[in-house]
Protein backbone atom coordinates (compact mmCIF):
# COMPACT_ATOMS: atom_id res chain seq x y z
CA UNK A 1 0.00 0.00 0.00
CA UNK A 2 2.65 2.55 -0.12
CA UNK A 3 2.14 3.15 -3.72
CA UNK A 4 1.19 6.79 -3.68
CA UNK A 5 0.13 8.48 -7.42
CA UNK A 6 0.12 11.99 -7.46
CA UNK A 7 -3.55 11.60 -8.93
CA UNK A 8 -6.32 8.90 -8.47
CA UNK A 9 -9.25 9.26 -10.03
CA UNK A 10 -12.70 7.47 -8.34
CA UNK A 11 -15.41 6.58 -10.52
CA UNK A 12 -18.40 5.79 -8.61
CA UNK A 13 -20.65 2.97 -11.06
CA UNK A 14 -23.93 1.46 -10.70
CA UNK A 15 -24.70 -0.74 -13.42
CA UNK A 16 -22.36 0.86 -15.81
CA UNK A 17 -21.60 -2.76 -17.81
CA UNK A 18 -22.45 -0.26 -21.55
CA UNK A 19 -20.25 2.86 -20.57
CA UNK A 20 -17.48 0.92 -19.05
CA UNK A 21 -15.31 0.21 -22.62
CA UNK A 22 -16.02 3.71 -23.69
CA UNK A 23 -15.44 5.08 -20.34
CA UNK A 24 -11.94 3.61 -20.27
CA UNK A 25 -11.40 4.49 -23.87
CA UNK A 26 -11.91 8.12 -23.11
CA UNK A 27 -10.20 7.88 -19.85
CA UNK A 28 -7.23 5.88 -20.40
CA UNK A 29 -5.14 8.72 -23.15
CA UNK A 30 -5.99 11.73 -21.44
CA UNK A 31 -4.58 10.39 -17.96
CA UNK A 32 -1.42 8.52 -19.33
CA UNK A 33 -0.82 11.99 -21.26
CA UNK A 34 -1.16 14.08 -18.38
CA UNK A 35 2.44 12.89 -17.16
CA UNK A 36 2.20 12.15 -13.71
CA UNK A 37 1.81 8.92 -12.00
CA UNK A 38 -1.68 7.94 -11.37
CA UNK A 39 -4.63 5.05 -10.25
CA UNK A 40 -8.40 4.95 -11.13
CA UNK A 41 -9.89 3.64 -8.93
CA UNK A 42 -13.41 2.25 -10.43
CA UNK A 43 -16.17 1.53 -7.67
CA UNK A 44 -18.62 -0.88 -8.36
CA UNK A 45 -21.35 -0.20 -6.46
CA UNK A 46 -22.83 -4.07 -5.68
CA UNK A 47 -23.69 -3.43 -9.32
CA UNK A 48 -25.96 -6.97 -10.56
CA UNK A 49 -25.25 -6.47 -14.21
CA UNK A 50 -21.59 -7.42 -16.15
CA UNK A 51 -20.01 -4.17 -14.86
CA UNK A 52 -17.78 -6.30 -12.44
CA UNK A 53 -16.43 -8.33 -15.10
CA UNK A 54 -16.12 -5.66 -17.46
CA UNK A 55 -14.02 -3.98 -15.15
CA UNK A 56 -12.05 -7.23 -14.40
CA UNK A 57 -11.31 -7.79 -18.34
CA UNK A 58 -10.15 -3.51 -18.60
CA UNK A 59 -8.34 -3.97 -15.80
CA UNK A 60 -6.26 -6.85 -17.39
CA UNK A 61 -4.69 -4.78 -19.99
CA UNK A 62 -4.43 -1.33 -17.85
CA UNK A 63 -2.51 -1.56 -14.70
CA UNK A 64 -3.44 1.50 -12.85
CA UNK A 65 -6.84 0.82 -12.76
CA UNK A 66 -7.77 -0.68 -9.86
CA UNK A 67 -10.86 -2.27 -9.12
CA UNK A 68 -13.32 -1.29 -5.63
CA UNK A 69 -16.52 -3.31 -5.15
CA UNK A 70 -18.89 -2.92 -2.78
CA UNK A 71 -21.46 -5.31 -1.06
CA UNK A 72 -24.53 -4.28 -2.00
CA UNK A 73 -25.99 -1.49 -3.71
CA UNK A 74 -25.20 1.49 -0.82
CA UNK A 75 -25.47 4.60 -2.90
CA UNK A 76 -23.71 7.22 -4.63
CA UNK A 77 -22.33 9.11 -1.79
CA UNK A 78 -21.34 6.00 0.04
CA UNK A 79 -19.61 4.95 -3.15
CA UNK A 80 -17.90 8.14 -3.28
CA UNK A 81 -17.00 8.02 0.46
CA UNK A 82 -15.31 4.35 -0.35
CA UNK A 83 -13.53 5.62 -3.03
CA UNK A 84 -11.97 8.63 -1.23
CA UNK A 85 -10.89 6.19 1.48
CA UNK A 86 -9.23 4.02 -0.47
CA UNK A 87 -7.71 6.59 -2.68
CA UNK A 88 -3.95 6.75 -2.22
CA UNK A 89 -2.99 10.51 -4.57
CA UNK A 90 -1.98 13.69 -3.30
CA UNK A 91 -4.44 14.74 -5.50
CA UNK A 92 -8.29 12.68 -5.92
CA UNK A 93 -10.63 13.60 -8.42
CA UNK A 94 -13.92 12.09 -8.82
CA UNK A 95 -16.07 11.62 -11.90
CA UNK A 96 -19.18 9.72 -13.22
CA UNK A 97 -18.86 6.67 -14.85
CA UNK A 98 -21.29 7.82 -17.84
CA UNK A 99 -19.03 10.26 -19.62
CA UNK A 100 -21.62 12.98 -18.91
CA UNK A 101 -19.02 14.97 -17.50
CA UNK A 102 -15.63 15.06 -19.69
CA UNK A 103 -12.67 13.47 -18.52
CA UNK A 104 -10.91 15.39 -20.55
CA UNK A 105 -10.90 18.07 -18.27
CA UNK A 106 -8.71 16.88 -15.75
CA UNK A 107 -5.44 17.65 -16.81
CA UNK A 108 -7.09 21.43 -16.58
CA UNK A 109 -8.16 21.33 -13.08
CA UNK A 110 -5.03 19.38 -11.73
CA UNK A 111 -2.86 22.77 -13.83
CA UNK A 112 -5.20 24.95 -12.03
CA UNK A 113 -5.59 23.81 -9.07
CA UNK A 114 -1.32 23.32 -8.62
CA UNK A 115 -1.25 27.09 -10.53
CA UNK A 116 -3.67 28.64 -8.95
CA UNK A 117 -2.67 27.25 -4.85
CA UNK A 118 -6.01 26.05 -3.91
CA UNK A 119 -6.98 23.04 -2.38
CA UNK A 120 -10.30 22.07 -4.28
CA UNK A 121 -11.13 22.94 -8.06
CA UNK A 122 -15.21 22.33 -9.03
CA UNK A 123 -16.37 21.23 -12.73
CA UNK A 124 -19.37 23.64 -13.17
CA UNK A 125 -21.75 22.63 -15.23
CA UNK A 126 -21.83 25.83 -17.93
CA UNK A 127 -24.38 24.08 -20.05
CA UNK A 128 -26.83 21.65 -19.38
CA UNK A 129 -28.76 21.77 -22.64
CA UNK A 130 -27.95 18.06 -22.61
CA UNK A 131 -30.36 16.77 -19.84
CA UNK A 132 -33.56 16.84 -19.80
CA UNK A 133 -35.76 19.97 -19.26
CA UNK A 134 -37.07 17.83 -15.83
CA UNK A 135 -33.77 17.23 -14.57
CA UNK A 136 -32.42 20.75 -15.38
CA UNK A 137 -35.80 22.49 -13.83
CA UNK A 138 -35.30 20.06 -11.09
CA UNK A 139 -31.61 21.05 -10.33
CA UNK A 140 -32.07 24.51 -10.78
CA UNK A 141 -34.43 24.01 -7.36
CA UNK A 142 -32.41 22.35 -5.84
CA UNK A 143 -28.99 24.26 -5.89
CA UNK A 144 -31.32 27.32 -5.20
CA UNK A 145 -32.41 25.60 -2.10
CA UNK A 146 -29.02 24.69 -1.26
CA UNK A 147 -27.30 27.96 -1.55
CA UNK A 148 -30.42 29.39 0.60
CA UNK A 149 -29.73 26.69 2.78
CA UNK A 150 -25.98 26.25 3.04
CA UNK A 151 -24.72 29.49 1.82
CA UNK A 152 -23.74 30.97 -1.08
CA UNK A 153 -20.28 29.47 -0.72
CA UNK A 154 -22.04 26.48 -2.85
CA UNK A 155 -21.58 26.90 -6.46
CA UNK A 156 -24.65 25.93 -9.06
CA UNK A 157 -24.49 23.21 -10.92
CA UNK A 158 -21.36 21.74 -9.36
CA UNK A 159 -22.00 18.27 -9.01
CA UNK A 160 -19.54 15.40 -7.90
CA UNK A 161 -17.20 16.25 -10.51
CA UNK A 162 -14.28 17.54 -8.73
CA UNK A 163 -10.37 17.64 -7.87
CA UNK A 164 -9.57 17.85 -3.85
CA UNK A 165 -5.98 18.07 -2.45
CA UNK A 166 -4.55 15.08 0.35
CA UNK A 167 -5.68 17.85 3.21
CA UNK A 168 -9.16 17.87 1.91
CA UNK A 169 -9.96 14.13 1.37
CA UNK A 170 -8.14 13.91 5.25
CA UNK A 171 -10.41 16.31 6.50
CA UNK A 172 -13.33 14.07 4.96
CA UNK A 173 -12.31 11.13 6.24
CA UNK A 174 -12.58 12.34 9.60
CA UNK A 175 -15.75 13.44 9.58
CA UNK A 176 -17.53 11.08 11.97
CA UNK A 177 -21.27 11.67 9.89
CA UNK A 178 -22.53 8.31 8.19
CA UNK A 179 -24.97 10.20 5.43
CA UNK A 180 -22.40 12.24 3.36
CA UNK A 181 -23.55 15.01 0.67
CA UNK A 182 -20.19 15.68 -0.81
CA UNK A 183 -21.53 18.98 -3.31
CA UNK A 184 -22.69 20.59 0.06
CA UNK A 185 -19.96 19.46 2.50
CA UNK A 186 -16.93 20.32 0.63
CA UNK A 187 -17.93 24.01 -0.31
CA UNK A 188 -18.62 24.34 3.70
CA UNK A 189 -15.44 23.38 4.39
CA UNK A 190 -13.89 26.98 3.34
CA UNK A 191 -11.13 25.60 1.62
CA UNK A 192 -9.44 27.57 -1.24
CA UNK A 193 -11.12 26.99 -4.53
CA UNK A 194 -11.34 27.23 -8.01
CA UNK A 195 -13.78 26.27 -11.09
CA UNK A 196 -13.43 24.89 -14.13
CA UNK A 197 -16.52 25.14 -16.58
CA UNK A 198 -17.32 22.62 -18.84
CA UNK A 199 -20.57 21.04 -21.06
CA UNK A 200 -22.51 18.38 -19.45
CA UNK A 201 -22.57 15.63 -21.98
CA UNK A 202 -25.37 13.45 -23.18
CA UNK A 203 -25.38 9.98 -21.39
CA UNK A 204 -22.81 7.70 -23.13
CA UNK A 205 -25.35 4.34 -22.54
CA UNK A 206 -27.20 2.96 -20.28
CA UNK A 207 -30.47 5.19 -17.73
CA UNK A 208 -29.56 7.04 -15.42
CA UNK A 209 -29.18 5.77 -11.59
CA UNK A 210 -30.99 9.07 -10.07
CA UNK A 211 -34.85 8.25 -10.82
CA UNK A 212 -36.94 11.08 -9.21
CA UNK A 213 -37.20 8.71 -5.94
CA UNK A 214 -33.27 9.21 -5.71
CA UNK A 215 -33.61 12.62 -6.23
CA UNK A 216 -35.87 13.51 -3.37
CA UNK A 217 -33.77 11.45 -1.49
CA UNK A 218 -30.63 13.37 -2.13
CA UNK A 219 -32.60 16.40 -1.69
CA UNK A 220 -34.01 15.51 1.97
CA UNK A 221 -30.70 13.92 3.18
CA UNK A 222 -28.74 18.12 1.78
CA UNK A 223 -31.31 19.71 3.71
CA UNK A 224 -31.90 17.49 7.10
CA UNK A 225 -27.66 17.28 7.48
CA UNK A 226 -26.91 20.96 6.64
CA UNK A 227 -29.59 22.97 8.11
CA UNK A 228 -32.59 22.18 11.33
CA UNK A 229 -35.11 24.90 9.21
CA UNK A 230 -37.29 22.21 8.98
CA UNK A 231 -37.46 21.90 12.78
CA UNK A 232 -38.02 25.09 13.43
CA UNK A 233 -40.80 25.46 10.80
CA UNK A 234 -42.45 22.70 13.14
CA UNK A 235 -41.80 24.95 16.30
CA UNK A 236 -43.26 27.94 14.09
CA UNK A 237 -46.32 25.71 13.42
CA UNK A 238 -46.70 24.78 16.56
CA UNK A 239 -46.58 28.36 17.94
CA UNK A 240 -49.19 29.58 15.01
CA UNK A 241 -51.50 26.61 15.90
CA UNK A 242 -51.24 28.02 19.54
CA UNK A 243 -52.46 31.75 19.10
CA UNK A 244 -54.87 30.41 16.39
CA UNK A 245 -56.11 28.18 19.75
CA UNK A 246 -56.32 30.66 22.25
CA UNK A 247 -58.17 33.03 19.31
CA UNK A 248 -61.06 30.12 18.89
CA UNK A 249 -60.96 30.08 22.87
CA UNK A 250 -62.06 33.83 22.81
CA UNK A 251 -64.28 33.69 20.43
CA UNK A 252 -66.12 30.49 22.00
CA UNK A 253 -66.04 32.02 25.48
CA UNK A 254 -67.43 35.42 23.92
CA UNK A 255 -69.64 32.88 22.03
CA UNK A 256 -71.09 31.59 25.27
CA UNK A 257 -71.35 35.01 26.95
CA UNK A 258 -73.57 36.43 24.77
CA UNK A 259 -76.01 33.20 24.27
CA UNK A 260 -75.19 32.79 20.98
CA UNK A 261 -73.43 29.26 21.43
CA UNK A 262 -73.95 27.12 18.17
CA UNK A 263 -73.80 23.53 18.55
CA UNK A 264 -70.50 23.95 17.17
CA UNK A 265 -69.89 20.84 15.81
CA UNK A 266 -68.43 22.04 12.75
CA UNK A 267 -65.65 24.71 14.23
CA UNK A 268 -64.89 21.48 16.88
CA UNK A 269 -64.53 19.13 14.20
CA UNK A 270 -62.30 21.52 11.84
CA UNK A 271 -60.07 22.28 14.97
CA UNK A 272 -59.69 18.68 16.05
CA UNK A 273 -58.58 17.82 12.15
CA UNK A 274 -56.24 20.97 12.19
CA UNK A 275 -54.74 20.22 15.60
CA UNK A 276 -54.02 16.86 15.22
CA UNK A 277 -52.78 17.32 11.70
CA UNK A 278 -50.25 19.28 12.43
CA UNK A 279 -49.23 17.67 15.84
CA UNK A 280 -48.26 14.72 13.19
CA UNK A 281 -46.42 16.48 10.94
CA UNK A 282 -44.20 18.40 13.77
CA UNK A 283 -44.07 14.55 15.38
CA UNK A 284 -42.91 13.90 11.62
CA UNK A 285 -40.47 16.51 11.39
CA UNK A 286 -38.66 15.41 15.05
CA UNK A 287 -38.95 12.42 14.14
CA UNK A 288 -36.67 12.84 10.59
CA UNK A 289 -33.93 14.28 12.88
CA UNK A 290 -33.90 11.56 15.78
CA UNK A 291 -33.64 9.29 13.19
CA UNK A 292 -30.29 10.78 12.03
CA UNK A 293 -29.49 10.81 15.14
CA UNK A 294 -29.64 7.08 16.00
CA UNK A 295 -28.32 6.45 12.69
CA UNK A 296 -25.34 8.65 13.66
CA UNK A 297 -25.29 6.35 17.18
CA UNK A 298 -25.23 3.43 15.47
CA UNK A 299 -22.10 4.75 13.66
CA UNK A 300 -22.90 1.15 11.20
CA UNK A 301 -20.65 1.08 7.83
CA UNK A 302 -22.00 3.24 5.16
CA UNK A 303 -20.25 0.67 2.60
CA UNK A 304 -18.53 -2.79 3.02
CA UNK A 305 -15.59 -3.34 0.40
CA UNK A 306 -15.65 -6.75 -0.50
CA UNK A 307 -12.78 -7.02 -2.95
CA UNK A 308 -9.74 -4.70 -4.13
CA UNK A 309 -7.85 -5.36 -6.76
CA UNK A 310 -5.08 -3.13 -4.85
CA UNK A 311 -4.93 -6.18 -2.38
CA UNK A 312 -5.56 -9.44 -3.83
CA UNK A 313 -3.94 -11.20 -1.39
CA UNK A 314 -6.72 -10.45 0.96
CA UNK A 315 -9.87 -10.28 -0.84
CA UNK A 316 -12.30 -10.59 1.61
CA UNK A 317 -10.98 -7.69 3.60
CA UNK A 318 -13.94 -5.36 4.51
CA UNK A 319 -14.24 -2.19 5.88
CA UNK A 320 -16.44 -2.51 8.75
CA UNK A 321 -15.83 -1.41 11.61
CA UNK A 322 -18.09 -4.18 13.07
CA UNK A 323 -18.23 -6.30 10.75
CA UNK A 324 -20.69 -8.95 11.79
CA UNK A 325 -23.16 -6.32 11.27
CA UNK A 326 -24.84 -6.48 8.29
CA UNK A 327 -24.24 -3.04 6.05
CA UNK A 328 -26.64 -0.47 5.26
CA UNK A 329 -27.06 2.34 3.22
N1 LIG B 1 -24.11 5.64 -9.04
C1 LIG B 1 -23.60 4.79 -8.05
N2 LIG B 1 -24.47 4.20 -7.17
C2 LIG B 1 -25.81 4.43 -7.22
C3 LIG B 1 -26.32 5.32 -8.20
C4 LIG B 1 -25.43 5.91 -9.09
O1 LIG B 1 -22.39 4.56 -7.96
O2 LIG B 1 -26.53 3.87 -6.41
C5 LIG B 1 -23.16 6.24 -9.99
C6 LIG B 1 -23.53 6.05 -11.46
O3 LIG B 1 -23.09 4.81 -11.94
C7 LIG B 1 -22.83 7.23 -12.11
C8 LIG B 1 -22.93 8.31 -11.02
O4 LIG B 1 -23.20 7.63 -9.80
O5 LIG B 1 -21.47 6.98 -12.35
C9 LIG B 1 -24.02 9.31 -11.32
O6 LIG B 1 -25.24 8.65 -11.58
P1 LIG B 1 -26.14 9.00 -12.85
O7 LIG B 1 -25.27 9.34 -14.01
O8 LIG B 1 -27.10 7.89 -13.07
O9 LIG B 1 -26.89 10.30 -12.35
P2 LIG B 1 -27.40 11.53 -13.25
O10 LIG B 1 -26.23 11.98 -14.06
O11 LIG B 1 -28.50 10.99 -14.10
O12 LIG B 1 -27.84 12.54 -12.24
MG1 LIG C 1 -25.09 10.86 -15.24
Amino acid sequence: MDFSPVLSVVVPMFNEEAAVPELVARLRPVLDGCGVGYEVLAVDDGSTDGTGAALLEEGRRWSQLRIVRLRRNSGHQAALTAGLRLARGEWVASIDADLQDPPESLPGMLRVALEGGVDVVYGVRSDRSADTLFKRRTADVYYRLMRRLVGTDVPAHAGDFRLLSREVVDVLRGLPERALVYRLLVPSLGFPSAEVRYVRERRVAGTTKYPLGRMIALAWESTTSFSAAPLRLATWLGLTSFLLCLLLMAFGTAAYATGAALPGWTSLFLAVLLLSGLQLLCLGLLGEYVGRIYAAVQNRPAFQVCFDSAEESHPARTTANTPSRKAFS
